[in-house]
């Protein structure tokens, strides 16, 4: 505190991130007196409006803690080697820590493989396809060509995704954890998963509507050809009956869904950006939703645990919006 600082205005707690005197709450992982803002963050959108939240998920300080580390989380080994040294670096100097990394350790910066261009992990989007780090206006592009490759006949954009759907900014802990059931922790990948869920429950309610009942396997079929379709293979859709129709359009809408999708992202110095959704995000995404009906299925021909699951899961969502 600046000198006579006290001697003009009262001793307040204040947060220690943005000075607010709000609601406060102590943090779990270094005890610092922060706005008890969580509440405020709302499911599924892109804000980083929580200064409790943003500690919580943005920090080393608080990745630390909740990994169980022993020691100071500033010279603590395990952190050091968790994730690579730029993601290492923002998540100990970001502006969510109360104190920062001292000497962070230098890192050469990430490039685009395609274009060159610098990304910033931190802040910025990206796709990872193998090896290679892509920017977002590559990433876009390479969208933009498996879409052409794979897109036979236009459709109507699908019902669940009419308009223009602003997602989460990804978490850059998405480099930290990148494992499916991880991913299911990322707002980012949350919004993707949301989506494909709604459209699957809008398919099961179609089918409902005509005296039909879907199961969790036809569920699973459709995403593994739908990940096949975009990624340009040409597995069989047949259309013999009403029940094959309603799965050809649930592979459809998923298909065509990330038309309607917009990837929020902050450009480096700090404009908030739409850019379309990078089509290998979906992709992962559609991977992480099978996983999900193959965790949840039971082996009961005809099971309907999973879908039974997702529209009580998507009704609670749409209520807490
Ligand atoms: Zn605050
Ligand atoms: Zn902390
Ligand atoms: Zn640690
Ligand atoms: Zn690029």
């Amino acid at each position: 505190m600046p000198k006579g600082a006290s001697k003009t205005r009262p001793e307040k707690v204040r947060c220690g991130l943005c000075g607010k005197t709000g609601r406060l709450i102590k943090t779990d992982c270094c005890g610092n007196w922060i706005c008890d803002d969580e509440h405020k963050y709302v499911l599924f959108s892109f804000a980083r409006n929580s200064c409790h939240r943003n500690h919580s998920r943005y920090t080393l300080c608080a990745f630390h803690h909740n990994e169980g580390h022993e020691g100071d989380w500033k010279n603590c080994e395990r952190c050091r080697t968790s994730c690579e040294t730029e993601m290492y670096v923002w998540y100990g100097t970001n502006e969510y820590n109360f104190e920062k990394l001292p000497n962070p350790p230098p890192f050469e910066p990430t490039k685009c493989s395609k274009c060159g261009v610098v990304i910033k992990l931190g802040t910025e989007g990206f796709t990872r396809s193998g090896d290679e780090s892509w920017c977002e206006d590559c990433g876009a592009k390479e969208m933009d060509k498996t879409l052409r490759r794979t897109k036979g006949r236009t459709v109507p954009v699908p019902r669940a995704v009419r308009g223009t759907v602003r997602l989460a900014s990804r978490s850059s802990e998405r480099n930290m954890r990148s494992n499916p059931t991880d991913r299911m922790k990322d707002p980012f990948y949350a919004g993707l998963l949301f989506q494909i869920e709604n459209i699957i429950c809008q398919a099961d309610d179609e089918a409902k509507t005509k005296g039909l009942q879907l199961t969790d396997s036809q569920v699973k079929s459709a995403l593994i050809k739908t990940q096949k379709k975009l990624q340009g293979g040409e597995p069989d859709i047949p259309e013999t009956n009403e029940r094959e129709r309603i799965l050809a359009e649930l592979v459809n809408c998923l298909i065509h869904a990330p038309d309607a999708l917009m990837e929020q992202t902050t450009t480096g110095d700090g404009r908030a950006e739409e850019k379309p959704l990078n089509i290998s995000d979906w992709v992962k995404a559609l991977e992480t939703v099978e996983d999900s009906v193959k965790t949840r299925k039971s082996h009961i021909p005809g099971s309907r645990d999973y879908l039974d699951f997702v529209h009580e899961f998507i009704g609670q969502a749409k209520g807490m919006k």
